[in-house]
């Protein structure tokens, strides 16, 4: 038969020798119901000199709070820590465990799991009423993580992706990552410039010149700051934003020739409930099976819809071959292709030529980009990533709070 003390270090699952408990009952305190289990924490031998000749001077009392499966009715542990004073080195201490460290009451598997729920997507509020301590705690505890992603300046990955998000005080914030890996390489509070090559040029030259590719969008100052700082590096735009910046012109050019018609025309119905349509690639659209739609009353299929849509307008059908066009050639990878569509005649719409003049004055990053196997659209999901991390905290006002969590939870 076992004692009260082995089936409570049992049910709680605590294997320090040195706690022995002795008694447990409820209570109330604040309306709210308590378990209280009581220990005795022994010192078995001085600290210090590891005599065995002591006296026993007393007892500390503490609470320490401890997990529950259970958060309406907490779990707390009165453990009763032994003084002692050794005869030997005259010398005073208190009894100490791994349950909980010094002077906290907060016990180590609550804060442990205080971690592990830190790492999913919930807000520090839930997390601190699930394990009975306060959000001050959870903060704590996120903050006795390091914030810090890369130690050292003296290495950096082969291939990097650089952007931005939206983080504190609506501030554009700077990420850098391994496009091999996908793991984060740094987030800076700025994306200025002066602060991007001050960070960069703390790095060991050696470091530097092993960086041989940075993907990134048409952002100007980033190629300033690869060509600054990474000699050996090629300047890959990103896949992902050609054609982003490629639909939002065309996408844009669609609006405007769909408000030179009237609202009840059928003109306009086909170039605005449908709008999706323009923007997937011509082969993906449903060619076979009409299907009826009450805005335009009639029964048409996918591919009707959208040839019927861009007859409207030439520079709208100009623009949405061009785009096709470029799905294609970047598919097959085809820097040809792309390098003639760059230096097309056609009249285009007025966005769309601005962003073929973009993106002519930076060809090579661009080719690089047709032909890279790096994309920037796995960055592109982390920050969507440090969105929902920001919206479930409904935002973060302190910098390195955010940094922690995001380190977090990536890892
Ligand atoms: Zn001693």
């Amino acid at each position: 038969m076992s004692s009260i003390n082995d089936c409570i270090k049992f049910d709680l699952d605590i294997k320090d020798k040195n706690i022995f408990f002795y008694d447990n009952f409820y209570k109330f305190f604040n309306g709210v119901q308590y378990k209280v289990y009581e220990a005795l924490l022994k010192q078995p031998a001085c600290p210090f000199c590891g005599s065995l000749n002591f006296i026993k001077t007393g007892r500390l009392k503490t609470h320490v709070r401890y997990i529950t499966a259970d958060a309406s009715r907490p779990i707390v542990i009165r453990l009763f820590k032994q003084r002692i004073l050794c005869r030997d080195c005259q010398r005073r201490s208190i009894a100490q465990s791994d349950l909980v460290d010094k002077h906290c009451c907060i016990s180590n598997a609550s804060k442990r799991k205080v971690l592990s729920a830190l790492t999913e997507d919930r807000s520090m509020t839930s997390i601190a009423r699930e394990n009975n301590v306060s959000v001050n705690t959870v903060q704590r505890v996120l903050a006795s993580c390091s914030h810090r992603f890369l130690d050292g300046y003296d290495y950096l990955p082969e291939y990097l992706a650089f952007d931005e998000f939206k983080g504190v005080d609506r501030t554009l914030h700077f990420i850098c990552l391994d496009a091999d890996s996908h793991t984060v390489v740094q987030i800076l509070r700025t994306r200025y410039k002066s602060v991007l090559l001050k960070y960069f040029g703390k790095f060991s030259s050696q470091a530097r010149m092993a960086v041989k590719t940075v993907s990134m969008d048409l952002n100007f100052y980033y190629q300033d700051i690869v060509r600054a700082c990474f000699p050996n590096a090629r300047i890959v735009i990103d896949r992902f934003h050609i054609v982003q910046m490629l639909a939002r012109s065309l996408n844009s050019l669609r609006v405007q020739v769909m408000k030179q018609y009237e609202k009840s025309s059928r003109e306009y119905k086909l170039l605005k409930s449908p709008w999706k349509l323009y923007l997937k690639k011509f082969r993906d659209l449903e060619k076979l099976h009409p299907v009826y739609n009450w805005h335009y009353k009639d029964c048409l299929t996918q591919e009707q819809i959208v040839m019927e849509g861009i007859a409207c307008n030439e520079e709208l059908e100009n623009s949405y071959n061009l785009l096709q066009d470029f799905f294609e050639a970047i598919d097959n990878h085809d820097t040809a292709k792309v390098e003639e569509l760059l230096y097309s005649k056609l009249p285009v719409g007025n966005l769309m030529h601005k962003t073929l003049l973009t993106f002519r004055r930076n060809k090579a990053a661009v080719l690089n980009g047709i032909t890279s196997t790096y994309s920037n659209g796995y960055l592109e999901g982390f920050n969507r990533k440090i969105k929902q991390i920001e919206r479930t905290a409904y935002g973060y006002s302190n910098f390195i709070s955010l940094l922690t969590r995001i380190r977090v939870s990536v890892i």
